[in-house]
C-alpha cells in the first residue's frame, strides 16, 4: 500500500478528518436534529453525510493510491543504453532517487521519488498529486466544495430563524460551535473552490500546476479537452467520473512505461 510516511502530512490528514467530522457533528447534532422539524433534518442530512462520506473516501483514494511514482534505483549506465538503443530517445536520469525519468515526471522531496506528471504536493493528503490519482484529489476538492457551501447555508438559515423567533436561550456552546462551523466552511469553501478551478483548468489544457510555474515548452501533442479529461476521469463518460470508488481506465499507457 503507498503512504508517505511525513509527520507534517500525517498531522494535516488527521486534521481534515477532525474537520469534516465535526462538521458532520455540528450539521446533525446542533442544527438539524434540535430543529424538530423532521422533513428539513432528514433530507438535509442525508445530503451532507452522502457528500462528507463521498469527500472522506476521496481523501483516503488520494492519501493511499500510488500517485505515479517511477520505479527507484533503474537508472544503471547499461540499462539506460539498452533502452536508448531499443526506444530511440534520450532517457534522462533523476540523481536523487537513480530512476529513469519519463517526461513530464518530476521529483518530489517529500514523497523522495519522481512522480509522473507531478502536479505539486498535497499536504492535506500527504500525498502528491499526479497521474495516477488527480481524479481523487479533484474529487476531495469538489466534495469538501460541497459540503462547505451546504454547511454555510445551513448555518445562515439557522441565523435567520433565530432573529424571526429568539434564540436566546441557545447555549454559549451552541453559538460558538455554529460560529465556528461558519468559518470554516468559509474559508473551506473559498479555498476548495478555488483549488478546484485550477485543477479543471490544468487538466483540460494539460498542463500541470510545476509545469505552468516552470513556464516549462510544450513538448508534448496538445489534445481536445474532452481527451484531456478522459485521461484523468476515465474512458467512456459514466457516473463514475464523480465516484472515489471507480478507478478511471486511463486507456493506452506511456509507450515506454513497461520498460521502466
Ligand atoms: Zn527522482
Ligand atoms: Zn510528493
Amino acid at each position: 500500500m503507498w503512504f508517505i510516511r511525513d509527520g507534517c502530512g500525517i498531522v494535516f490528514a488527521v486534521v481534515t478528518w477532525f474537520l469534516v467530522l465535526y462538521a458532520e457533528f455540528v450539521v446533525l447534532f446542533v442544527m438539524l436534529i434540535p430543529s424538530g422539524d423532521y422533513m428539513y433534518s432528514a433530507i438535509n442530512g442525508i445530503v451532507f453525510s452522502l457528500l462528507a462520506a463521498l469527500a472522506l473516501a476521496s481523501h483516503c483514494r488520494a492519501m493511499l493510491t500510488d500517485p505515479g511514482a517511477v520505479p527507484k534505483g533503474n537508472a544503471t549506465k547499461e540499462f539506460i543504453e539498452i533502452l536508448q538503443l531499443t526506444s530511440g530517445q534520450v532517457l534522462y536520469n533523476c540523481p536523487k532517487c537513480c530512476s529513469i525519468k519519463p517526461d513530464r515526471a518530476h521529483h518530489c522531496r517529500v514523497c523522495k521519488r519522481c512522480i509522473r506528471k507531478m502536479d505539486h504536493h498535497c499536504p492535506w493528503i500527504n500525498n502528491c498529486v499526479g497521474e495516477k490519482n488527480q481524479k481523487y484529489f479533484v474529487l476531495f476538492t469538489m466534495y469538501v466544495a460541497l459540503i462547505s457551501l451546504h454547511s454555510l447555508i445551513l448555518v445562515v438559515f439557522h441565523f435567520m430563524h433565530c432573529f424571526e423567533e429568539d434564540c436566546s436561550s441557545s447555549s454559549a456552546t451552541t453559538m460558538t460551535l455554529l460560529i465556528f462551523l461558519g468559518l470554516e466552511a468559509l474559508v473551506f469553501l473559498i479555498f476548495t473552490s478555488a483549488m478546484f478551478g485550477t485543477q479543471m483548468l490544468s487538466i483540460c489544457t494539460d498542463e500541470t500546476g510545476i509545469e505552468q510555474l516552470k513556464k516549462e515548452d510544450r513538448r508534448w501533442a496538445k489534445k481536445t479537452t474532452w481527451v484531456n479529461l478522459k485521461a484523468v476521469f476515465g474512458h467512456p463518460f459514466s457516473l463514475g467520473w464523480a465516484s472515489p470508488f471507480v478507478m478511471p481506465d486511463q486507456g493506452k499507457a506511456d509507450p515506454y512505461q513497461h520498460m521502466i
